[in-house]
């Protein structure tokens, strides 16, 4: 039953289109939830998952309702008080960080964490602790095209808006599926084509998808050879005199090395070797080199990869050889996976980052944070990234560690080994929501925390447009909002600067830190947020209309030289390699209804009966040989573990590809459902982010020992 409290402003948690919804508490305790009309990005509408957000806070069955803590792995965990779970934590933490230093410890967050939550856990541990050990599940997503930004334009800056896609009269859609996986977005796109039907739209995909229902052409190539397949492109549109030399020579540097890479392998090389018609290059490099304005989006498909940054950079060679970037329509527009993993690159909130996009590196940058928060000397090494924690943590470098907000045991690679070094860990505090996580099996002490519509706080999207998230209800039992958590922690180690009586007391901190940066957000108030909606940085302080739709209209990037860099990327393969015992190349992917770890999706049964259970998904050529028909079970095996689930068999999947869904964990019963017990621990060499879309498995029908 409505009350006559009035809908508030606030935005989905889920994906990083970063849909705008009205939340209207009710007189019970729940709240409704229904799509903002009046929010730019997605003016009312709201996808499936969108459309259930109002479960993530009416379902209650599963909260954690108080901490809980035990001495000792041995005996059962028991409910404390906040205070003794904290000061025990802060006990523990003192002990390692006095006997082994500050990198025995580590926070491993979540592109979920609002901007607030970021900054204080950031502040924590690279000012006050001194360690770098703060990583989050950003690095399996985005980390690959940060680095690529960084690389080409000189800093992580997207430069385009959602806006663009109107305007764009080709887009470029690479390693996506966002029909499923960003589907307001999508729509965008789909109701843009169908007004412009001229609108040209490229989909690069190992498979067909609802993505690829709507491409002029469909490039399916075999996976791990994008670089070389962008580099058949550049080549065309040279060979086509479709690049812009005026924009190249002005405002890029690079491109004679480059132009020497890519030539250096014939169309017809490159199109044997990623699997695709040569026609089909030229199509494409035809409808690239014709457009007016040209956007291309990606996501897992590029950065989720052993070769993440060089196939962002490929990417961004691209625009950059044609000088489709700074102007309406026309750039790039890297997609994120989780609603706040942009939110979380502005704080610095990797282990390799510092905030407001200085560089860890530079010891003018450290000195600047340093003084800010009045901490102590940040440490100019990178910590562990995500992997590497767990690798810390397995062969006894690191100690203690703090999960919050992310689901590792079914979202990291090779996830059988993760779940070792998590059982060897000396201490492991698990900060959480609900009791889906696996990780909750292993924690000394478990901390509730407030879900979203329960805390307030601000999350930046895809497009940069940061927007404030409202506090609806109250959280319930003993639950607190993440970053009180975070704070009071800090407290009870000791540290000062962490008295901040509400969100926005951290969030204009973290503003004034962001003072005279690219990404400066000095003159934005949780007022200004507030009455306008929404705004996209930088928005500095003092200007007339200070918020950004586009960035590097001048020209000018974040370079020393000011130029954009065209980097000559070679086709280096890194992955797991098919051989004669593992001869399939397996994928992962994402589907429709669900989100992440299906720990707030999986409850929902509405999202449950799209596709209730996990499968593999194989060629029917494939299923063939291997006597396997639809529904069969089969056994999915690598190296490193296997997997058990139904098959799917579908046409629009390359034979000798299979793909199985990153969704589904072990806390649904046996572990045989979860991906990652195959999945490789490769990472990108620079970005380290692991290569989800590419290691080597055999296939076989199931049957009963
Ligand atoms: Fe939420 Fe993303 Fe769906 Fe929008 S597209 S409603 S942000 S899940």
């Amino acid at each position: 039953m409505a009350t006559k409290t009035p809908a508030l402003p606030s935005i989905c948690c889920y994906c990083g289109v970063g849909c705008g919804v009205l939340v209207e508490p009710l007189k019970n305790g729940d709240v409704a939830v229904v799509g903002n009309p009046d929010y730019p990005v997605n003016r009312g509408a709201l996808c499936s998952k969108g459309l259930n957000l109002q479960y993530t806070v009416n379902d209650r069955s599963d909260r954690l309702l108080y901490p809980q803590m035990r001495y000792s792995r041995h005996r059962p965990l028991q409910r404390v008080g906040w205070d003794e779970a904290l000061a025990r934590t802060a006990a523990v933490f003192k002990t390692f960080i006095e006997q082994y230093g500050p990198d025995s410890v580590a926070f491993y967050a979540s592109g979920q964490c609002l901007t607030e939550e970021y900054y204080v856990l950031n502040k924590l541990m690279k000012g006050f602790i001194g360690s770098n050990n703060l990583d989050t599940n950003s690095r399996l997503c985005m980390s690959s095209a940060v680095v690529g930004y960084k690389m080409a334009l000189g800093e992580d800056s997207v430069p385009v808006c959602y806006d663009d896609i109107e305007l764009a009269d080709c887009l470029l859609v690479a390693g996506a599926n966002p029909a499923w996986c960003h589907p307001i977005l999508w729509r965008r796109v789909e109701a843009h084509k169908a007004a412009n039907p001229s609108t040209k739209i490229i989909v690069i995909d190992p498979r067909a998808t609802d993505s690829t229902a709507i491409a002029d052409v469909h490039l399916q190539l075999i996976p791990g050879t994008d670089v070389v397949l962008n580099q058949a492109l550049a080549r065309a549109l040279i060979e086509n005199g479709d690049v812009d030399l005026t924009f190249i020579e002005q405002h890029a540097e690079g491109f004679e090395a480059y132009k020497a890479i890519v030539f250096e392998r014939s169309l017809a090389e490159s199109a044997a070797l990623c699997g695709v018609a040569e026609a089909d290059i030229r199509l494409a490099a035809g409808y690239l080199g014709g457009a007016r304005a040209f956007l291309s989006m990606w996501t897992m498909g590029l950065n989720q990869s052993a070769v993440g940054v060089d196939k962002n950079l490929s990417l961004l060679n691209l625009h950059l050889i044609t000088g489709q970037i700074g102007r309406p329509g026309a750039g790039p527009l890297s997609l994120t996976g989780q609603p706040n993993a942009m939110g979380g690159r502005e704080v610095g909130g990797l282990s390799n980052l510092l905030p407001a996009h200085r560089n860890l590196a530079n010891p003018a940058h450290r000195a600047e944070v340093q003084q800010f928060w009045g901490s102590g000397p940040l440490a100019d090494t990178p910590g562990y990234t995500a992997t590497e924690m767990f690798e810390a943590l397995e062969d006894g470098r690191l100690k203690a560690i703090w999960i919050l907000c992310t689901n590792p045991l079914t979202s990291l690679p090779n996830a059988r080994q993760a779940e070792a070094a998590l059982a060897k860990a000396k201490f492991v505090v698990v900060q959480e929501v609900s009791t889906q996580p696996e990780t909750l099996a292993y924690a000394d002490v478990i901390l509730p925390a407030a879900a979203w519509a329960e805390k307030e706080g601000t999350m930046t999207n895809s497009e940069r447009r940061i927007s404030h998230l409202v506090k609806a209800v109250d959280a319930p039992g003993e639950a607190l909002p993440d970053a009180e958590i975070i704070c009071r922690f800090a407290r009870a180690l000791g540290f000062p600067g962490f008295d901040f009586p509400n969100a926005e007391a951290i969030y204009r901190e973290h503003a004034r830190l962001t003072a005279g940066t690219t990404l400066d957000i000095s003159g934005l108030t949780y007022d200004i947020l507030k009455t306008r909606g929404s705004v996209q940085w930088p928005y500095r302080a003092g200007q007339a209309a200070p918020d950004t739709a586009r960035l590097f209209t001048d020209q000018q990037f974040y370079t020393p030289s000011r130029r954009a860099v065209i980097h000559p990327v070679a086709a280096a393969f890194r992955s797991e390699a098919p051989d004669d015992d593992f001869p399939f190349i397996l994928t992962t992917g994402r589907i429709r209804d669900q989100w992440h770890t299906m720990t707030k999706t999986g409850r929902v049964s509405k999202l449950n009966q799209h596709i209730p259970q996990a499968f593999l998904e194989l060629h029917p050529q494939d299923a063939q040989t291997l006597g396997v028909a639809e529904d069969d079970l089969v056994t999915v095996t690598s190296r490193r573990g296997d997997v058990r689930v139904a098959a799917r068999l579908s046409a629009g999947i390359r034979p000798g590809v299979v793909l199985l869904p990153m969704h589904w964990g072990k806390r649904l019963g046996s572990d045989l459902n979860r991906a990652n017990n195959v999945t490789s621990g490769a990472l990108d060499p620079v970005s380290k982010e692991p290569d989800f879309k590419f290691c080597a498995v055999q296939v076989a029908k199931y049957r009963k020992p």
